[in-house]
């Protein structure tokens, strides 16, 4: 099995170590392509008004001076001599849960092997962010990862599906299990833009430090992660509301 990895926290991200630890468990056939910085936020963007560069690190690892789904299409289409069986994402550094996947690179780098027709997996690494730094515990995913892939491998995924796996912020002997559940949604209605001063004194701004208000329905990714479970959550990128296709219909005399 030819497997496919990428991470949008960069090509040195510790949660790419991680995650080639998980996969080679499944293979030695691995492949890394990831964005060359950290790319977190960058949801499903495409550079196209600059060039990419591409850098060969070793036999089979690169990266690419770009976004995540920069990276993804590069390794598809020049990196690769023959597409993979698998696309993996992550582990990214921190949550991808409800509302969160549209900014999410790393699920958008899932999404990206799903519009070409590869099974895809995007995983995350919730953590606390206080007192922990920049010091993330991926024991969780660590111990966990290989058992969450494993029934993924032969599930039947429908056209334009992938699935979005989130770990919960315990240590891996504290998981509770796994739960295969919806996409919960936040309330990003609060502030969460803070203003300073840089060392010139010019005015900047820096978006999504303050906590986000989580919305705890029942049998949603932010419930099971809040619960102690690892969260699977299979997404389609059919966008449509389709319970609202007639409604609107009836507006335009259709
Ligand atoms: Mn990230």
């Amino acid at each position: 099995m030819r497997i496919l990895l990428t991470n949008d926290d960069g090509i040195y991200a510790p949660g790419l170590a991680v995650l080639e630890e998980i996969a080679r468990q499944f293979s030695d056939d691995i492949w890394i392509c990831a964005p060359s910085e950290e790319q977190s936020g960058a949801g499903h963007s495409l550079t196209l008004n600059s060039p990419v560069r591409l850098r060969q690190h070793d036999e089979r690892r690169f990266s690419v001076s770009g976004t995540p789904t920069d990276s993804v299409m590069m390794a598809l289409r020049e990196v690769m001599d023959a597409p993979p069986d698998l696309v993996l994402s992550g582990v990214n550094r921190g949550a991808n849960l409800g509302d969160d996947i549209t900014y999410s690179g790393t699920v958008s780098a899932a999404i990206e092997g799903a519009l070409a027709g590869v099974r895809s997996i995007a995983l995350s690494q919730v953590y606390s962010r206080e007192g922990m730094g920049d010091d993330v515990p991926f024991g969780a995913a660590l111990a966990w990862g290989a058992k969450v892939i494993a029934p993924l491998l032969d599930a039947p995924f429908a056209d334009r599906t992938l699935v979005n796996v989130n770990f919960p912020a315990l240590p891996a002997d504290q998981v509770q299990g796994i739960r295969v559940v919806r996409q919960g949604f936040h309330d990003y209605s609060r502030g969460s833009v803070v203003e300073g001063r840089d060392p010139r004194g010019y005015r900047y701004f820096w978006f999504g430090l303050h906590a986000i208000e989580h919305t705890l329905d029942h049998g949603t990714d932010l419930e099971a992660i809040d619960e102690g479970y690892v969260s699977v959550t299979p997404l389609q990128l059919d966008l449509t509301n389709h319970s609202a296709l007639g409604e609107f219909a009836d507006r335009f005399g259709q």
